[in-house]
């Protein structure tokens, strides 16, 4: 999954080869990853 870098509206095909946001019309996206929170104790 991608999402626009700029409005944050997901890209749902990302098989064409030049995509752009349907929002705001940006090419700039980056990866949606499902865990983003990750905790570091230093302990
Ligand atoms: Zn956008």
């Amino acid at each position: 999954m991608f999402r626009c870098a700029l409005c944050k509206e997901r890209i749902k095909d990302i098989s064409t080869v030049g995509i752009q946001c349907e929002n705001c019309g940006s090419r700039v996206f980056y990866k949606e990853r499902p865990n983003v929170k990750k905790e570091l104790k230093a302990r």
